[in-house]
């Protein structure tokens, strides 16, 4: 599958969400590309894995913003081969660095840069770890197995809908309880 015919059934999957998140987030190694980029020299030519680049094309049509979120200890590495991808512009902002927190702060300076709440993200990252705590910060997140590809993103939005239709039902429940407790006062 070439990059346009995966950018154009993105965009269908994309097409049949009412509700899409504003921010997507990526984890670099095994995510986005197949490979650790702390084991190899900046001279070699990287590749996405094959559904990549029409994904991020999707989103980026669809006037969703991405970022990257990635604890490569070798953010000249990382940057080298973004720019040699030819993907730099993509990107609202890149945290690239190493950290003992699996990400949680990442996403805090993603969240000070960009002003986008944690509800309205969406992380693809390959590492059980990193999708527990992102997770519990609000972030819907999604664990990919063999590099972010169509089947991800049709589970990642799905995800995200579910937990934002959940989000609007505790709003409304809250509502409801907190009128029919004030009104009961007012009787009572
Ligand atoms: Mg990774």
């Amino acid at each position: 599958m070439d990059d346009e015919s995966v950018k154009a059934e993105a965009l269908q999957i994309i097409g049949m969400f009412k509700v899409l998140p504003k921010l997507v987030v990526f984890d670099l190694d095994y995510t986005l590309w197949p490979f650790y980029c702390d084991c190899l020299s900046k001279r070699e030519q990287p590749s996405l894995f094959p559904h990549a680049n029409g994904i991020l094309y999707a989103l980026k049509d669809k006037g969703i913003d991405l970022a990257i979120a990635s604890r490569s200890p070798t953010s000249d590495i990382a940057n080298t081969f973004i720019d040699k991808l030819g993907i730099k512009s993509m990107f609202v902002t890149q945290e690239i660095f190493a950290s003992w927190t699996h990400k949680t702060d990442h996403f805090q300076r993603i969240h000070s840069s960009t002003g986008v709440p944690f509800t309205s993200m969406l992380f693809f990252d390959d590492e059980d770890r990193n999708i527990v705590t992102v997770s519990k910060m609000g972030v819907s997140s999604i664990l990919v197995d063999n590099g972010v590809n169509l089947e991800a993103l049709r589970q990642g939005l799905t995800t995200y809908a579910h937990n934002v239709n959940k989000i609007e039902d505790n709003k409304k429940k809250w509502t409801y309880y907190t009128q029919n407790s004030t009104s009961f006062e007012r009787t009572g």
